[in-house]
């Protein structure tokens, strides 16, 4: 495994991070069943066959799933982070887009990944840092100018999660065609502890936050939208240069969208199905698949409309899927490390 620095050049990273197991799941008699083996493989066991082959550590019921890179309960904020997210800062600033989302059912650790704790920040604030680091270290005949908006996708509706009193936002294309949430509040470069509290204030006005006693309230995506608007100092040229845009995504529970894949198109009529999600997995195995040549369409939902030039092209791709290690999530896990799996 490369740290994300060294391996500039990959245009999509899928990362697989499995979650310690809850006192809940222990408390359930949960067993654990999911593994990291290395550093890109991941092994799962089905604990339908016979739950003592778990504890007899039987090999023949596990499958086993390739990743860019793997972490386990014993993997930091930071590993995480610099495995995945930070090489796409130089892109960044230098005028490209990228996009990283967190994948995967609620309850497994999106969220923590994302935004994290106080104390154990998460990728949303250590990029932010490292964003206004190099830009400080980088030659001083370009002007730098980073704002940044956070938004919810919730039922196809934008809304402004630093100032949800906007009501809904509407998508529009500006004069150049590069895509916008009209009327979004866009702030300006503040310091590291700020961005923590006016994100975590943020994630708060997300349609019902997800909790485990309510797993239906999993269907937001929150999107961190970061813009690096680059001029000359030197050259007396008013217009703007280069504009680089990275996506941070703590995308909706997938749980929904699999269970959906596993059961056909016909339950897609019936269950509320989240859209962005499924349009989004669309795009997603676009990019996987080159051979295939598929077309995307990304008007099929807000999220890939928002992404539409930060999603394949020159830009820059990390997915990072979550998994509890729990017997009880089998099903889950197993839905979402062969969703995600590399190795195709
Ligand atoms: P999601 O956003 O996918 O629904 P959360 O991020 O809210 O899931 O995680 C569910 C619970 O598990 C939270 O209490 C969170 O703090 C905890 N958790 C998730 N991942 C980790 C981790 N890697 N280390 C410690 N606790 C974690
Ligand atoms: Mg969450």
């Amino acid at each position: 495994m490369k740290e994300g620095g060294e391996s500039k050049d990959q245009q999509l990273i899928v990362a697989l991070r499995i979650r310690p197991i809850s006192e809940v799941e222990l408390d359930d008699g949960a067993v654990i069943i999911a593994h990291k083996v290395d550093e890109q493989m991941v092994v799962l066991m089905d604990p339908m066959e016979d739950p003592d082959d778990i504890l007899r550590a039987n090999r023949s019921r596990e499958k086993s799933f390739m990743f860019d890179a793997a972490f386990d309960y014993t993997a930091t904020q930071d590993v995480v982070y610099r495995f995945t997210t930070k090489g796409l800062i130089e892109g960044v600033i230098s005028g490209y887009n990228a996009t990283v989302f967190a994948y995967g059912p609620t309850g497994c650790g999106k969220t923590y990944t994302m935004l994290g704790t106080d104390y154990e920040p998460g990728i949303y604030v250590r990029t932010l840092n490292d964003l206004f680091r190099a830009i400080e270290e980088t030659s001083d005949d370009m002007e730098y100018k980073v704002s940044m908006s956070y938004l919810e996708i919730y039922n196809e509706m934008i809304r402004d999660l630093l100032n949800p009193s906007l009501g809904y936002l509407d998508l529009r294309e500006d004069s150049k065609g590069v895509i916008q949430v009209a009327g979004i509040t866009e702030v300006s470069t503040i310091n590291a502890k700020e961005i923590m509290q006016l994100l975590m204030k943020g994630n708060k006005q997300r349609t019902q936050e997800p909790t485990a006693a309510n797993k239906t309230s999993s269907r937001s995506h929150a999107v961190l939208q970061v813009t690096v608007r680059q001029k000359s100092r030197v050259k007396n040229i008013l217009e703007e240069i280069r504009i680089g845009r990275l996506f941070m995504i703590d995308l909706a529970g997938s749980e929904r969208a699999s269970q959906t894949q596993n059961r056909g198109q016909r339950m897609k009529e019936g269950a509320h199905i989240n859209r962005s999600l499924l349009a989004l997995g669309n795009c997603i195995n676009a990019l996987t698949d080159k051979a295939a040549n598929k077309y995307v369409n990304y008007r099929d939902s807000k999220l890939t409309r928002l992404l539409k030039d930060s999603l394949g092209g020159n830009s820059r791709t990390v997915m990072i899927a979550h998994i509890s290690p729990a017997s009880i999530a089998f099903e889950e896990s197993r839905n979402t490390l062969t969703y995600a799996d590399r190795a195709k």
